[in-house]
């Protein structure tokens, strides 16, 4: 694992693993590909560096680096600046080397229960456009991946960026999302849809699926409040409460890729049935209709959730006893979790933190008070810096990962004709 200005890259391959590529010996070409990928996650990493110093650090030789430099000039995907500096070691020019983050975009998504989000950025994650759209995705995937596939066309067409210079599109959705099918527990008429397949043949780029707290919780780790952190828990507070755990920059799936479903932990054996078909599970203490229910059956005037914020940030007593219980039922989970895994840290995001410490204050508080004092004295509960961007997000982490992983993908940018997108 290596850094890029404080952020890690996943697709380098290590030296090890480098080797052991080379050491398979009779395959050139897989070897000219792993020396291809390694130099160029060398350049992301440590943009600016001159090709005597790409050399020096990958142990490669000056005319290997000066071979795959070329080629990556000519493939759009490092520049070389034009701050020329004096070799101190012999009054040769030297020209630092650069990463192109521009030769590309990925497209990230948070497909959520009543609308999309979606933003494009550049190779290095930053952000080039945004938008935001209503979506009904309780209408059912048969009405709505087509919906999706004219949102993903038309935000493609606005923001002016050729087709072919898309790389990936990452999307993130509520419930479990195993091989691209969506499985219980996840929205009302999605069960068993393979929602990823279908969006393939509805749009023509590389598509990848996740769950929603996942891409989240990696989203966070590689761009927000929990860069350089070891391990983290992230817990998304919404309609749902969905989970991501994230452990040596990783987000851990799990035997059945599932892992994360804090939601459906169980607070009170005897509460309301869930939408799992459980009873009792946090979400039907913290989930956003849990709250509204609340302060509905004191309050029958108030049916969503802008009101029951509005209420509590103006001090009403029964809209803050509704926010005060979700915090303190899933900081009562939390506390657990701590015990168990020991987080560096917890980052709190989703829809639900509007309320800010109205909630966040409940659950760190039911978390300090109900963890064990050593893995408490080392932990702490934050709010994520991503806001409504942490999945969309982790869906270009995603991308990323991928693209940078393999390589081939890169390959074809400058086949295509179209400009380049600034
Ligand atoms: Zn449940």
């Amino acid at each position: 694992m290596s850094r890029i200005a404080g952020r890690t890259i996943h697709g380098l391959h290590d030296r090890d693993e480098r080797l052991a590529l080379a050491g398979r010996g009779t395959d050139l070409q897989l070897m000219r590909e792993s020396n291809w990928l390694l130099v160029l996650n060398y350049v992301r990493e440590h943009g600016g560096s001159p090709r005597a110093e790409i050399a020096r650090q990958t142990g490669l030789s000056r005319t290997t680096i000066g071979n795959i430099i070329d080629d990556l000039l000519a493939e759009g995907l490092v520049r070389e600046s034009g701050s020329e500096r004096a070799d101190t070691s012999g009054g040769r020019r030297v020209v630092p080397v650069h990463f192109n983050a521009d030769v590309a975009t990925i497209i990230g998504i948070a497909l959520g229960r009543h609308r999309l989000i979606m933003v494009v950025t550049d190779l290095s994650a930053n952000i080039l456009g945004r938008t935001e759209v209503p979506f009904p995705a309780y209408q059912g995937p048969d009405t709505c991946l087509p919906l999706l596939a004219d949102a993903i066309r038309t935000f493609i067409m606005a923001q002016g960026i050729p087709w072919a210079k898309v790389i990936g599109v990452g999307i993130g959705m509520p419930g479990i999302v195993t091989d691209g099918v969506c499985l219980a527990p996840t929205i009302p008429g999605w069960i068993g849809t393979n929602a990823l397949q279908r969006i393939r043949e509805l749009v023509d780029l590389p598509i990848y699926l996740d769950n929603n707290a996942k891409l989240g919780a990696l989203g966070e780790s590689r761009y927000g409040n929990a860069r350089d952190v070891e391990s983290m828990l992230y817990v998304r507070v919404g309609t749902g409460i969905g989970g991501g755990l994230v452990l040596n920059g990783q987000v851990y799936r799990g035997g059945a890729g599932s892992a994360g479903e804090i939601g459906h932990m169980v607070v009170d054996p005897h509460g309301p049935i869930c939408l799992c078909g459980n009873t009792g599970c946090l979400e039907v203490f913290a989930g956003k209709a849990a709250i509204i229910e609340y302060v509905r059956a004191r309050q029958p005037a108030v049916q969503d959730i802008v009101t029951v914020l509005q209420l509590a940030q103006a001090g009403d007593a029964v809209a803050l006893a509704a926010l005060h219980r979700a915090g303190a039922s899933i900081g009562a989970v939390v506390a657990g979790l701590v015990n168990f895994i020991s987080p560096v840290l917890i980052v709190v995001n989703g829809s639900t933190l509007r309320a800010g410490e109205l909630i966040l204050a409940p659950l760190r508080d039911t978390v300090l008070a109900h963890s064990l004092p050593t893995p408490r004295a080392h932990t702490r509960v934050i709010a994520g810096a991503l806001g409504s961007n942490a999945v969309a997000l982790g869906g270009v982490a995603t991308v990323l990962d991928a693209v940078f992983r393999d390589g081939r993908a890169l390959h074809t940018l400058a086949t295509t004709t179209a400009p380049v997108y600034k």
